[in-house]
């Protein structure tokens, strides 16, 4: 048997929380099993755990959704015993038994490989945060963004899709302008490479349509008002990357800063993007990520501390990334 974190739901649909041990039966139908040696928590399996959003659609689920660690046993072409293997999404920890379990059996279509620069545990301290964080910079260089358009913003600096997005831009030679609620963690985002901080209040209450220019482009993960705004200051002909809904799902703005200013708002989705495109996020997180402030970001905790750390996410207590060693 194994360990492993169940959410379930009564008759009056009231959610539970419980570790359980389980055994290779229990799981789901797929045609590889990988051996979890590291997870992380998400905003998103934060929600899963507590249930303040209807993250889980099918009852009793393991939630986690990305894992990465070794092949135990395949049935697939692409997989054997041994590889190294990464997963980010697919519904795992949503409709599929996810990465909260010593063993996962998932759809082999769903895993790439491990960078070889990269254990799993620093696969984990990027995670989907991370990973998303290079879809939204792979996105902004796809609209022609450079260093030399101007600086970039980042909101929601000090979380996880924030703080990786911080670094990376600043590897990359962009100017980053950090927004954040915890400002006191400016000696924390300007080590990451932040050049300048704002207070996130700055941006949280409703504008004009347009305002002064301010940023070239942005990564947002906090949507509502927040987006709003990021998109009436955005210089013309920038970008600005969606990728989060923290503030809210609501996104209050007008047409002007489109018509006016030609700007463009891409969407980002980690959860179904295609393997070509996870290939090369992952390929450039190995070499644009600096491990010194990837270590920086992450903290490290064990499989016991997962559901504490997922309530604490919600609260906007986690800072940067957390990495489960599931080998603990
Ligand atoms: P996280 O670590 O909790 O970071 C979210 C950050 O947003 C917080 O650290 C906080 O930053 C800021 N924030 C929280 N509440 C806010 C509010 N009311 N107003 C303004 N800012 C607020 O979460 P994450 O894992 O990085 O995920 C960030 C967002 O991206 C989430 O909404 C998540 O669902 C989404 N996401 C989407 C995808 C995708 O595929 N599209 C993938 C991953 C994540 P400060 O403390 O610095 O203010």
């Amino acid at each position: 048997t194994f360990k492993a974190i169940m959410v379930s739901r009564d008759e009056e649909k009231k959610q539970s929380v419980t570790i359980e041990d389980i055994t290779l039966d229990d799981l789901m139908d797929g045609d590889v099993v990988v051996r979890v040696e590291a997870t992380t928590v998400n905003y998103k399996d934060g929600l899963a755990i507590t249930g303040k959003s209807p993250v889980v659609r099918r009852w009793p689920m393991i939630p986690g959704v990305d894992f990465s660690g070794t092949v135990v046993s395949s049935n697939h072409a692409k997989w054997k015993a041994g590889d190294k293997v990464i997963l980010n999404g697919w519904g795992v920890g949503e409709t599929h038994y996810g990465a909260y379990a010593q063993q996962a059996r998932v759809n082999g279509d769903w895993l790439i490989a491990l960078p070889k620069s990269m254990k799993p545990k620093d696969a984990m301290a990027i995670g989907t945060a991370g990973y998303t964080a290079m879809l939204c910079i792979l996105a902004l260089e796809k609209a022609g963004i450079t260093p030399d358009s101007g600086p970039i913003l980042v909101t929601g600096a000090n979380g996880g899709v924030g703080s990786v997005s911080v670094s990376l831009l600043a590897k990359l030679g962009y100017r980053v302008i950090a927004s954040t609620g915890r400002t006191s963690e400016e000696a924390f985002l300007k080590n990451l490479g932040a050049s300048e901080i704002i207070d996130r209040a700055e941006l949280s209450e409703p504008g004009r349509p347009l305002g002064k220019e301010r940023w070239a482009g942005a990564i947002d993960s906090v949507g509502s008002t927040t987006l709003a705004n990021v998109l009436s200051q955005t210089q013309y002909g920038g970008a600005v990357t969606a990728c989060g809904l923290a503030q809210g799902m609501d996104l209050p703005t007008s047409v002007a800063p489109f018509i006016l200013r030609g700007i463009s708002l891409l969407g980002i989705d980690s959860v179904m993007a295609p393997i070509a495109l996870r290939e090369e996020a992952w390929a450039r997180l190995s070499t644009d990520l600096d491990a010194e402030k990837l270590a920086s970001i992450a903290t490290t905790i064990s499989f016991n501390e997962i559901i504490e750390t997922a309530t604490g996410i919600l609260d906007g207590k986690v800072r940067g990334r957390v990495v489960v060693d599931m080998t603990a």
